[in-house]
C-alpha cells in the first residue's frame, strides 16, 4: 500500500508533459511545503489548501461553532508557517442537509475567526452530500523572507511554540486509551477543537528563522519534511518536548507519545541560526507565546546517508522511541 506521501509524489508530484507549458517560475514554489507561492510585487502569494471529513477529522457531534473555528485555524496555520500574512479564502462545503442550527453557529465559528486575521471569504462552492469542509487560503509573503522547508542550515537550532501533545491526549481520553482529572477536559477539549493559528509568530519570525512548518502530522514526521527538504539530520532531546501540566503528570510514555507524535497541535517547528536566539526569545515574550529550544539541526553523516532525527532523553543518551506520525492512509 502507497502511503499518503508516496501516492502524492508519485501520482501529482511529477511535472507532466501537460504542463510543462506552465512551468514554475524561479523562487515559485509547488507542491511539497505549507503552502505554494506565485510570483508576485511585491509580494509572493502564499495558496494553501486543507480539507476536513467528518469521521476522519472530526466527530459529526462536534460543537460546529468549534468546527467552524478549526476548519479556517487549520488552513491559517499553513499560512503562519510560510510566515504568509492572511488576504482570503474561499469555502467548498458539503452538507447532508441544510440545518439553519447547525449552519448558525458553524458560520459564527468560521466568521468571527476570519474578522480577527483579517481574512476574507471570496467564494466557494456548495453542494449536499457526506459532511466535508474544504477551504483555500490566500496569503502574502515577501520571496525572501518566505518560511520555506527547504531552509534548514547545520547547526541551526530546532525550536517550538507553543506545547505539543494535548489534541493527542485528548483524543486518548475520548478513545478510553488514557485518563485525566475531569477539570482537565476543558483545556483538551480547546487544544483539540479549537487551535489557535500561529500567525502573529509566522509574521514575526520573517528574517528570525530559516525554515519552518507547522505541526499537523506530528512532530516526528513533521521535521523529516524540514530535514528531507533541506537535506540535514537532526538532534532533539524529546524530554524538551514542551506540554502542558495536564499532559506532563502523565506517563513518560504517554507524554512522549503525545508530543512526538500526537498530531493536530498547528504549533510551528521553526529552525534558527543560534545568533537570533536573544531575537527569538523577545519575540515570544512580545506575543505571549513560550518558545523552547528542542535540538539542533545536524550535517549528513556522509553524502550518502539518510536523513535522520537522532533522539536523546533528559540525561543525554541516545534512544529509539519508536515513534510514527500520522498517515492517512496508515493501517492505524
Ligand atoms: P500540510 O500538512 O502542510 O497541509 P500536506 O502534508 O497535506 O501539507 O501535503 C504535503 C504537500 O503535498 C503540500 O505541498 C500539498 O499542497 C501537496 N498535496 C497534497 N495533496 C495533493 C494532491 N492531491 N495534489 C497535489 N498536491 C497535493
Ligand atoms: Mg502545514
Amino acid at each position: 500500500m502507497l502511503t499518503e506521501f508516496q501516492l502524492i509524489e508519485r501520482y501529482f508530484g511529477r511535472p507532466s508533459a501537460a504542463s510543462a507549458g506552465a512551468s514554475l517560475q524561479p523562487g515559485e514554489l509547488g507542491i511539497g511545503d505549507d503552502c505554494a507561492l506565485l510570483a508576485g510585487a511585491p509580494d509572493h502569494l502564499a495558496i494553501s489548501t486543507d480539507m476536513l471529513v467528518s469521521g476522519r477529522h472530526f466527530y459529526a457531534d462536534v460543537d460546529p461553532f468549534a468546527l467552524g473555528h478549526k476548519s479556517l485555524a487549520v488552513n491559517l496555520s499553513d499560512l503562519a508557517a510560510m510566515g504568509a500574512k492572511p488576504r482570503a479564502f474561499t469555502l467548498a462545503l458539503a452538507l447532508p442537509q441544510a440545518d439553519p442550527e447547525w449552519l448558525e453557529p458553524f458560520s459564527r465559528g468560521l466568521l468571527s475567526l476570519a474578522a480577527r486575521y483579517d481574512c476574507t471569504l471570496i467564494g466557494g462552492d456548495t453542494t449536499a452530500g457526506p459532511l466535508t469542509i474544504c477551504i483555500t487560503v490566500f496569503g502574502h509573503v515577501p520571496p525572501e523572507q518566505a518560511l520555506r522547508r527547504d531552509r534548514a542550515k547545520v547547526d541551526d537550532d530546532i525550536w517550538i511554540s507553543g506545547t505539543l501533545g494535548d489534541a493527542r491526549l485528548a483524543l486518548g481520553v475520548r478513545r478510553g486509551e488514557w485518563s485525566v482529572a475531569d477539570d482537565a477536559m476543558p483545556g483538551l477539549r480547546q487544544a483539540m477543537e479549537q487551535p489557535e493559528p500561529r500567525v502573529a509568530l509566522g509574521l514575526g519570525l520573517r528574517g528570525l528563522a530559516h525554515a519552518a512548518l507547522d505541526i499537523s502530522d506530528g512532530l516526528v514526521g513533521d521535521l523529516m519534511h524540514i530535514l528531507q527538504r533541506s537535506n540535514v539530520s537532526a538532534l532533539v532531546q524529546i524530554d524538551a518536548l514542551p506540554c502542558s501540566a495536564t499532559l506532563s503528570s502523565q506517563t513518560s510514555t504517554v507524554r512522549r507519545q503525545c508530543t512526538a507524535a500526537g498530531g493536530d497541535d498547528y504549533e510551528l517547528c521553526f529552525t534558527a541560526p543560534g545568533a537570533n536566539r536573544a531575537g527569538i526569545e523577545a519575540l515570544g515574550q512580545k506575543l505571549g507565546l513560550p518558545l523552547t529550544r528542542i535540538g539542533k539541526i545536524l550535517p549528513l553523516a556522509n553524502p550518502s546517508a539518510v536523513v535522520a532525527i537522532e533522539w536523546h532523553d533528559a540525561a543525554g543518551r541516545r534512544i529509539d522511541p519508536t515513534l510514527r506520525g500520522f498517515d492517512h492512509f496508515d493501517a492505524n
